[in-house]
């Protein structure tokens, strides 16, 4: 019996389990990584978000719980305290951290999951569970066109987009800590070749935690 051999996609195998894996997606503000995340978690149902924990300030349009769990800092402090973040970080004077509960709940039952976290976030990741992470730096095409888009986010006051722009160079200096780097000039693009690097680590061996069992059923058969 070959139950396998005709599967044409990488998703979770019910015949073969595997570990989930980590996906981080970094970039500089306004390189198009949140577009990039929301059509594949919308056409990948094996992959989940990690929904970090912040003590910004919600933007409108925003839904707590789904875009972020906002907390204010006295809670994120004692959640640091208790060990309650796999990473945490901060970033434009706010914090980030990502609850590890959620995470770790995924991860064992063989979902992946995607973060949009920074270069902080990604290294602490990577100290803590290397086998698990795969890393993606997302660039803009140009310094000009990041600007342009900065600016076109109506939502963010003059001095945000200032201090965003400070910041972008300061992100996009760790790159070559990535494993992989995509330059966004078209979304859809940049989705395939994401997707591609999803369906590509996801067969990797050391991930399909029962493929010796599942090759030992294939050699009883011979
Ligand atoms: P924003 O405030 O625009 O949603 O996010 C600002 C930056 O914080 C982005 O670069 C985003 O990737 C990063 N970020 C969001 N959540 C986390 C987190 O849980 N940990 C870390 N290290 N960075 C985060």
């Amino acid at each position: 019996p070959s139950p396998q051999s005709s599967a044409p996609s990488s998703a979770p195998s019910k015949d073969i389990s595997r570990r989930g894996l980590m996906l981080v997606l970094s970039s500089p503000s306004g390189a198009g990584k949140t577009t990039i995340s929301r059509r594949l978690l919308e056409r990948d149902s094996g992959i989940t978000m990690s929904v970090s924990a912040t003590t910004r300030a919600m933007r409108p349009g925003e839904v707590p719980g789904v875009d972020y769990h906002f907390i204010d800092l006295p809670r994120f402090d004692q959640m640091v305290e208790d060990g309650e973040f796999l990473e945490y970080a901060r970033v434009f004077g706010n914090c980030y951290g990502t609850p590890r509960g959620a995470v770790e709940e995924a991860l064992g039952a063989g979902r992946d999951v995607l973060f949009d976290i920074d270069w902080q976030g990604t290294q602490q990741l990577g100290q803590n569970a290397r086998d698990d992470l795969v890393s993606i730096f997302v660039l803009p095409p140009s310094g000009e066109e990041l600007e342009r888009r900065l600016h076109s986010r109506a939502q963010d006051s003059a001095e945000v987009i200032a201090g965003r722009m400070a910041k972008a160079s300061d992100e996009i200096s760790h790159w070559a800590e990535y494993d992989y780097v995509i330059i966004n000039r078209d979304v859809e693009q940049s989705v395939a070749a994401v997707t591609a690097i999803l369906h590509a680590e996801r067969l990797r061996r050391r991930r399909q935690v029962g493929l010796p069992q599942f090759v030992k059923t294939v050699q009883a058969a011979l």
